[in-house]
C-alpha cells in the first residue's frame, strides 16, 4: 500500500522532501527572486481575517510575528465607512455574548461605534403554520437584582470591520503588511533556492493589484512566502483550493432577503426600560423564516429566507408594498400570504397600495397573538437585497502550513444568526493555537501545532451547522401533517420546561 505524497510530506525531513512533493505544487520554471517570508499570511480581510490579525497583534506572545493580510477589496473604503445616524447598512450580524467577550479581550469592542449597535434581551420565535411558540426571555433567567442578560448584540458588519482595522493599525506597522486592493493570483509551493532558504514545502503566493485598481497596470506582482497561510477568503476560498481540501454541501435553493426597516414607535414601553426583542416567524409554505432584529432608534434589520421566486417578487415591489408584505408575513395565515405573493405588482407611481388594502382587510379576520413585532412603517432606500443561502463544510480545516477560518471553512443557513459567530470562534481558537505554538517553540505552520485548532473547531461547527440545517428542513414541511404536529409539540414543550429552555438560551449565547 502506498501513502499519497501530500500525506507523507509533513513527516519527512526537509532534505528528503524532494521525492515526496507533488510536482503540481512546485513553483515556476524560470528562476524567480526569493519571495519575502512572513510567519502568517492571511488571505481575506472580512471580519474573520481582520479578527485574526487583530487577535495576533493584541497578544504580547504573537504581536511580534511578521504578518501580512491580502484583501482584494479597497480597505480604505472600509476604514472611512460612515453613514448618517438614521441610516444602517443592510449587512448586519447578531453577535453572541461569547463573540462580544472575544472582541472586548482583543481591544476591538471599544472601537465599535456603539451608537450604531443594539443589544436585545428577548426573542420571540413561533411557527406560522401551527402557531406554537417559544419565547426566550433572559429576564426570567436573571435575578431581579441583575441587569437583564443580553441574548445578542446587533452590529453592522461594516462597523465591525472598521473597528477591527483600527485595532490592527493601532498596534503599529512593525512586522505588519497590508495588501489592500490586491488579489491572490496564484499559490504554489516554493522552491529550494541554492542561495536562500528551502521553501519547497511552503506556500508562496503571487499577489497583484486587483483588476479594478488603477495600480493594476503599473505595479508588478509581488511574491510572498507563508510559514502559515490562513484562508479567510470566503466561500470560494482560493487557499482551500490550493490546499486541495474538499467541501461537502448544497445550495438551499433559498435566498435571504435583507433590508433596513423603520418601526412604528407604538411598541409598549419596555420594562426594564430599553429592553429590546427580536422576532422570528417560521413560514413553511413560503420556504423559510422571516426575522426582524432590532437596531437603534426604532430601526430593525430584516432577514427573510424564502424561495428565489418569492425573493425576486419581494425585491420588485415598490417600498409601500414591500412594507405591507413584511407586516403581513408576521400576521397573516400561510394561505393569505401565498395569495399576496401572487398579487399583481403595482408601479411606484400608483396611489393605491393594493398590498396594504389587502393586508388591512385580511387582518380584520385574523386573530393576532400578543407576541408580534411593531408595525414596519418604512424601508430605507436601496437597502433591499438578497443573498443565495448555502451550506458548505470543509472536510478538514488544516493541511501542512494551511488553516481555514470563517466562511472559507463553513457556510451555514442564517436562521440562527451563527455564521459570523462561528468565524469569530475559529479566530479565537486559531490565535490561541498560534500563541501556544510560539510559547512552546513549535513551528506555527506544522500540522502538529495546527491539530489543536482543528480538534477544537471542526466538530463544534459541524454541530451548529447541522442543527441549522435540520431546523431549515423541519420548518419547510407545509401543512398540518405529522411533521407539523411534531414541530408544535417540540416548541410548546420546550417553552414550558424552563431548564431545557435555559440550556437552549445558553447555547444561543455561544456558551457551552
Ligand atoms: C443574509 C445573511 C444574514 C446573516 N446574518 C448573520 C448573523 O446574524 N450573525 C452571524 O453570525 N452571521 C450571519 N451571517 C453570516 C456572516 O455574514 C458570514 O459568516 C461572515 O460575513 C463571513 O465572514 P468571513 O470573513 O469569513 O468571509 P467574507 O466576509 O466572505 O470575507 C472574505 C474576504 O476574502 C476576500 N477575498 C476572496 N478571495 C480573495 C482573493 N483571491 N484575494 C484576496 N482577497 C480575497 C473577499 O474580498 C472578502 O473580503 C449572515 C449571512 C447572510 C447571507
Amino acid at each position: 500500500m502506498s501513502a499519497s505524497r501530500s500525506a507523507l510530506r509533513p513527516y519527512v525531513c526537509s532534505s528528503c522532501r524532494h521525492g515526496v512533493l507533488a510536482p503540481r505544487r512546485r513553483f515556476s520554471s524560470k528562476p524567480a527572486q526569493n519571495p519575502e517570508i512572513y510567519d502568517v499570511v492571511c488571505v481575506g480581510g472580512g471580519p474573520a481575517g481582520l479578527g485574526l490579525l487583530a487577535a495576533l497583534r493584541a497578544s504580547p506572545v504573537t504581536s511580534k510575528l511578521k504578518v501580512a493580510l491580502v484583501e482584494s477589496q479597497d480597505l480604505d473604503k472600509a476604514r472611512s465607512w460612515d453613514l448618517p445616524t438614521h441610516e444602517f447598512s443592510n449587512r448586519v450580524s447578531s453577535l453572541t455574548p461569547s463573540s462580544v467577550a472575544f472582541l472586548r479581550r482583543i481591544g476591538a469592542l471599544e472601537l465599535l461605534d456603539t451608537d450604531r449597535v443594539q443589544d436585545y434581551q428577548q426573542m420571540q420565535v413561533w411557527d406560522g403554520e401551527t402557531g406554537s411558540k417559544i419565547s426566550f426571555d433572559w429576564a426570567e433567567e436573571t435575578s431581579p437584582f441583575e441587569d437583564p442578560r443580553t441574548v445578542a448584540t446587533m452590529t453592522e458588519n461594516a462597523n465591525l470591520v472598521r473597528a477591527l482595522l483600527s485595532r490592527i493599525e493601532a498596534s503599529g506597522d512593525e512586522n505588519l503588511k497590508i495588501f489592500s486592493k490586491t488579489t491572490v493570483s496564484s499559490i504554489e509551493n516554493g522552491s529550494d533556492h541554492p542561495d536562500g532558504p528551502d521553501l519547497s514545502a511552503w506556500p508562496v503566493l503571487t499577489v497583484a493589484p486587483s483588476e479594478a485598481s488603477p495600480a493594476s497596470t503599473s505595479e508588478p506582482p509581488v511574491r510572498i512566502a507563508a510559514r502559515l497561510l490562513v484562508g479567510a477568503d470566503g466561500i470560494n476560498s482560493p487557499v482551500r483550493s490550493f490546499a486541495d481540501i474538499a467541501t461537502e454541501g448544497w445550495d438551499y435553493n433559498r435566498h435571504g432577503v435583507v433590508a433596513t426597516l423603520a418601526l412604528s414607535d407604538s411598541e409598549a414601553p419596555t420594562f426594564p426600560a430599553g429592553m429590546r426583542t427580536a422576532f422570528q416567524r417560521f413560514l413553511p409554505a413560503l420556504g423559510g423564516p422571516i426575522a426582524l432584529l432590532p437596531l437603534p432608534n426604532n430601526h430593525a434589520t430584516l432577514v427573510w429566507s424564502t424561495t428565489p421566486e418569492h425573493a425576486a417578487y419581494l425585491k420588485s415591489l415598490p417600498p409601500n408594498a414591500f412594507i405591507s408584505m413584511v407586516n403581513a408575513a408576521f400576521r397573516l395565515s400561510m394561505t393569505d400570504l401565498k395569495y399576496m405573493m401572487k398579487m399583481k405588482r403595482v408601479g411606484e407611481e400608483e396611489e393605491v397600495n393594493q398590498h396594504d388594502a389587502e393586508l388591512t382587510w385580511r387582518l380584520q379576520h385574523t386573530p393576532q397573538p400578543n407576541h408580534i413585532p411593531p408595525m414596519v412603517t418604512g424601508v430605507q432606500e436601496r437597502s433591499v437585497a438578497s443573498f443565495p443561502l448555502r451550506f458548505r463544510h470543509a472536510s478538514t480545516y488544516i493541511s501542512p502550513r494551511v488553516a481555514l477560518i470563517g466562511d472559507a471553512a463553513h457556510v451555514i443557513h442564517p436562521l440562527a444568526g451563527q455564521g459570523l459567530n462561528l468565524g469569530l470562534g475559529d479566530v479565537a481558537s486559531l490565535s490561541n493555537t498560534i500563541e501556544y505554538a510560539v510559547t512552546h517553540g513549535m513551528d506555527v505552520g506544522d500540522l502538529l501545532s495546527l491539530e489543536r485548532y482543528s480538534t477544537e473547531r471542526w466538530g463544534a461547527n459541524a454541530k451548529v451547522g447541522g442543527v441549522c440545517d435540520l431546523l431549515h428542513k423541519l420548518y419547510n414541511v407545509p401543512g398540518q401533517g405529522p411533521v407539523a404536529w411534531g414541530r408544535s409539540l417540540g416548541l410548546n414543550v420546550i417553552d414550558r420546561l424552563p431548564f431545557v429552555k435555559g440550556f437552549l438560551m445558553r447555547q444561543a449565547e455561544g456558551g457551552a
